[in-house]
């Protein structure tokens, strides 16, 4: 089993909900730890968590009636944990006994039931159908949850089965993916992915809400006691820079999700981002595209759908490889955007080229692996290459003149 945390995106009304449920898990701790040490003092058996759950229940009907809104699963976990607490601190001499619950403090609360999973959604008991910030696994049965509250931000987690997902369609095939500047991604079968650059797009509009919002603002009084106006403004900023990180995120879990599930392995190569990002011009590019992000989600997705994720050696010369005789250039500037090969007159768009040397460098290591010589399933070794390249530019240009 492997644990899953994502980030639950709640409105408002769900917020409230998932903190009535966390105050109210933490409020049954309190209650149940109450009761058990007023038994010890008493010098009664400790009441087990059972117990405390039938108490509860006449509790939660005659007094507190405010709980009534709130799964059952919350509180009746509270007192299994209670009853964790207590043995473990009977068992092991270092483990102090239980301590009262502070509000704010690791606040979380159990749910078990009806859950499901679709997309990027959940449906929990009690919250119904909640937006998450990631795609989540599918086909997986998920039997319980556990919704927990880090800063102002609510996460759900729970326990997959480690086995390998159900083979796709396409799953045999290897691809190849050069990340770039100009497209976030250009794919060894010829596709290409549009890098949306949503903070470049969204930058003027950024700067004159930014700009409106400093208008309004008053010197010398704290952001709390500032106009409405400008509470108004700054609302908006905040709008702005949220949609900017939504369409990265968005098209992001797009490309990744479509690399992992289709494909029996990906090959990407280890950018050294920070170095690069130290050079100014592409800084800003590159981090707009996500390239970490895009990695990241990369490594779970693939590990979700069981596919493999390579990552080439950063020093391999992907760019300046000829994709069709091997042949490696001295000198290629970022300039030219057409592979022309001197040895084999090979001409082929410069990122494709670097997306099929990353593929076969997947398919050459493969080979090495094995000790034997196995070709692979898709035959994109020796000439092949070439003339499905050939063809390939074409639907690159496709792809580019149709963005
Ligand atoms: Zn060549």
């Amino acid at each position: 089993m492997k644990s899953i945390q994502v980030r639950l995106e709640f409105n408002n009304e769900k917020r409230s909900l998932a903190a009535q449920h966390a105050g109210t898990a933490r409020y049954a701790y309190n209650w149940g730890l109450a009761k058990s040490q007023k038994a010890h003092q008493l010098g009664l058996k400790r009441p087990t968590a059972v117990d405390l759950h039938k108490e509860w229940v006449v509790f939660k009907h005659t007094e507190a009636t405010w709980a009534a809104s709130v799964s059952k699963c919350a509180p009746q976990e509270a007192f299994r944990h209670l009853n964790t607490a207590y043995q473990r601190a009977f068992k092991m001499k270092h483990v102090r006994l239980p301590k009262f619950k502070k509000k704010g403090q690791k606040d979380s609360f159990y749910l078990e039931g009806s859950i499901h999973l679709k997309g990027n959604r959940i449906q929990l008991p009690k919250l119904g159908w909640v937006k998450c910030s990631e795609t989540l696994p599918q086909g997986v049965v998920v039997k319980n949850v556990t919704v927990s509250r880090q800063a102002e931000h609510w996460f759900v987690s729970f326990k997959m089965p480690h086995s390998k997902s159900v083979p796709t369609i396409d799953n045999q095939s290897i691809i190849g993916v050069d990340l770039g500047i100009k497209t976030l991604a250009t794919l060894s079968d010829g596709q290409t992915i549009a890098n949306l650059r949503p903070y470049r797009q969204h930058k003027r509009k950024l700067r004159l809400a930014q700009r409106q919002a400093s208008k309004k603002y008053i010197k010398g009084k704290s952001a709390k006691e500032q106009s409405h106006n400008y509470q108004k403004a700054q609302a908006n900023v905040a709008k702005i820079h949220y949609k900017i990180a939504r369409i990265r995120k968005d098209a992001l879990h797009q490309v990744t999700t479509r690399l992992a599930k289709n494909h029996r392995e990906v090959v990407i190569e280890n950018l050294n981002i920070k170095g690069m990002s130290r050079n100014h011009k592409l800084a800003s590019a590159i981090l707009d595209g996500g390239f970490y992000e895009f990695r990241r989600q990369l490594t779970y997705k693939c590990e979700w759908y069981g596919s493999k994720l390579t990552i080439v050696d950063r020093f391999y010369p992907s760019s300046k490889t000829c994709s069709g005789c091997q042949k490696v250039k001295k000198e290629l500037s970022l300039k030219e955007r057409t592979y022309c090969c001197e040895h084999c007159g090979l001409a082929i768009d410069r990122d494709l080229n670097a997306a099929i040397n990353l593929r076969n460098q997947a398919v050459s290591y493969t080979v090495s692996a094995c000790g034997v010589f196995k070709p692979p399933n898709d035959s994109f070794v020796g000439n092949t290459v070439k003339q499905e390249a050939d063809c390939e530019i074409e639907n690159v240009q496709d792809c580019v003149s149709s963005v």
